[in-house]
C-alpha cells in the first residue's frame, strides 16, 4: 500500500509521525528486539518444556505474572481461571490498545526430539496423555512477554495505554467448564479500559519463517459442532421389515447433507464446509440397532451463511429420516464455537506498512481464508481487531509438507519469535503514535 493511501485510510486522531521520527522508531524496535532475543527464546523453551492444558495454565500464568511484576506492572491474575492481564500507562496521552497471547497447550504426545521437548502428561477425558505446545502458544506467550518488556522500557515517551492479555484455553476449555476469550470478556477485561483496537498473532506451519500472513475481512472460519441422532427401531438383521433401520437412514442423511454446500450455499465468494466426523451405531453384524449417532463440524465465514446451513442441516436431517420412517434428535448446532475471525479492513490497511517494515514488503502475503478457527474472534467482535500469522517453518523446508500445527512433530523456527516480537511491537508503536504509514 502506498504511503499516501494508507495515510488517507488512517482514522487516527494524533498527527502521523514525521518520517524522521518513524525511522527512529524502526531503529528502536530493531534494537529492542535484538536485546530481548535471547530472553524470549529462553522463555519460550521453558514454557514449551512445561506445557499445561486449557484452564490449567497455573505455572505459565505465574511465570507471566512474575515477569510483569518485575517490569513494575501490576498484573491481575486468576481471570477466567488462569488468565493474566496488566495495563501499561505511557508517559503521554494517547490511544488505548490491547495485545493478546494465549497460554494453553494440547493433549498431544511430543515427537519433535528437541532438547527442550515436553515430557509432561495430564488427564484428558479420563485418559492420561502427553501434553505439548503443538499449536505454538508457547511462542505467543514468550513474544508478548518480550513486547511488554520493550514497551515498558519506552514508557516515558509512550503515548497512550496498552492492555496485555494472556488468556487460557484458546483451544477450548475442558468438558463441562467455561473458558477462553469469551470468558475473559465476560470477566470484564475490556470494561473500564475499552481499547480502540486489539492485536494478536499466531505462528503457523503453512508459512515460511520470515513471512507474515495477513488479510482484511474474514481470516479464519466460524466453527460449530452438530450432533444428530437418527432414531429407528431395533430388529433382527435377517428381517429388516420388522423394525426401522437407522443405519440406512443415517447413510442417506450423510449423502444428502453434501448438497447443503454443493447445491444450496453460494460458495462463489466465501467457502463453507459441513463435515461428519463420527458415526456410531450398531454392535453386531446381524442386529439392526435402535439408533445411530452422527457428529460433525460446520465451518463458515459469514453469519447469514452460518444460520442458513444450521437450518438446512436440521431440515435435511428431519426429512431424510422421515422418508425412512425414522425420527431424529438433531442439535444443529450442538455447541456454537468461535465466530469468524474478522480483521477490520481499515485497521488492516492502516497497519500493513508496519508489518511490511519489519518483514519486508515481499514477505507479507495474503494467506487466503483459513478453515481453522481462533477465539481471538471474540475480541475482534468487541473492537476493531487485527490478527496475523507468522511463518514457523524453517527456510529450506516446504511449508505444505512440514508437520502442521497440532502435529506431535510441530516445531517453531526460533526466528519466528524475533519476527513476531518486532511485528507486534512495531504495530503497537505505530498505532499509539497515531501512524500507520511507513
Ligand atoms: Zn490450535
Ligand atoms: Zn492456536
Amino acid at each position: 500500500m502506498p504511503r499516501l493511501a494508507a495515510a488517507l485510510l488512517c482514522a487516527c486522531t494524533a498527527l502521523p509521525l514525521s518520517s524522521f521520527a518513524q525511522d527512529a522508531q524502526r531503529t528502536e524496535v530493531a534494537s529492542a528486539a535484538t536485546a530481548l532475543q535471547a530472553k524470549v527464546v529462553d522463555w519460550r523453551r521453558d514454557i514449551h518444556q512445561h506445557p499445561e492444558l486449557g484452564n490449567r495454565e497455573t505455572r505459565t500464568a505465574a511465570k507471566v505474572a512474575e515477569h510483569l511484576r518485575s517490569l513494575g506492572l501490576e498484573p491481575e491474575t486468576g481471570i477466567a481461571h488462569t488468565g493474566v492481564t496488566a495495563v501499561l500507562k505511557g508517559g503521554r496521552p494517547g490511544p488505548r490498545i490491547a495485545l493478546r497471547a494465549d497460554m494453553d497447550a494440547l493433549p498431544v504426545t511430543e515427537q519433535t526430539g528437541l532438547p527442550f521437548a515436553s515430557t509432561a502428561t495430564a488427564e484428558y477425558r479420563g485418559q492420561t496423555t502427553g501434553v505439548m505446545h503443538a499449536c505454538g502458544h508457547d511462542a505467543h506467550t514468550a513474544i508478548l512477554m518480550g513486547v511488554a518488556e520493550a514497551l515498558v522500557a519506552m514508557r516515558d515517551e509512550l503515548p497512550g495505554e496498552v492492555l496485555f492479555v494472556f488468556q487460557p484455553a484458546e483451544e477450548g476449555p475442558p468438558e463441562g467448564e467455561d473458558g477462553g476469550a469469551s470468558m475473559m470478556l465476560d470477566a470484564g477485561i475490556f470494561r473500564g479500559f475499552e481499547p480502540e483496537a486489539v492485536f494478536g498473532l499466531h505462528v503457523f506451519s503453512t508459512l515460511q519463517a520470515g513471512q507474515i500472513g495477513v488479510r482484511g475481512g474474514p481470516l479464519m472460519a466460524a466453527s460449530d459442532r452438530f450432533a444428530i441422532d437418527v432414531v429407528g427401531r431395533q430388529t433382527h438383521g435377517s428381517r429388516p421389515w420388522g423394525g426401522i433401520d437407522p443405519i440406512v437412514a443415517a447413510a442417506d442423511l450423510v449423502g444428502t447433507a453434501q448438497t447443503i454446500v454443493s447445491r444450496r450455499t453460494n460458495i462463489s465468494t466465501l467457502p463453507a464446509v459441513v463435515t461428519f466426523g463420527a458415526i456410531n451405531g450398531g454392535i453386531r453384524y446381524n442386529i439392526i440397532p435402535d439408533r445411530v449417532e452422527l457428529v460433525g463440524t460446520i465451518r463458515t465465514f459469514d453469519e447469514d451463511v452460518r444460520q442458513a446451513i444450521f437450518a438446512d442441516l436440521q431440515n435435511v436431517a428431519s426429512h431424510v429420516a422421515a422418508a425412512h420412517g425414522a425420527t431424529v434428535e438433531a442439535h444443529v448446532p450442538a455447541e456454537t464455537g468461535n465466530p469468524v475471525t474478522f480483521n477490520d479492513p481499515d485497521l488492516t490497511a492502516r497497519m500493513l506498512p508496519s508489518l511490511q517494515a519489519v518483514a519486508g514488503a515481499e514477505n507479507v502475503v495474503d494467506p487466503g481464508l483459513t478453515m481453522g478457527a481462533e477465539d481471538f474472534a471474540y475480541y475482534a467482535k468487541e473492537v476493531p481487531g487485527l490478527f496475523f500469522f507468522v511463518g514457523a517453518t524453517p527456510r529450506g523446508r516446504d511449508p505444505m509438507s512440514a508437520p502442521s500445527n497440532h502435529s506431535p512433530q510441530f516445531d517453531v523456527d526460533e526466528s519466528a519469535l524475533d519476527l513476531g516480537l518486532r511485528a507486534l511491537l512495531q504495530l503497537s508503536l505505530d498505532y499509539l503514535h497515531g501512524s500507520g504509514a511507513g
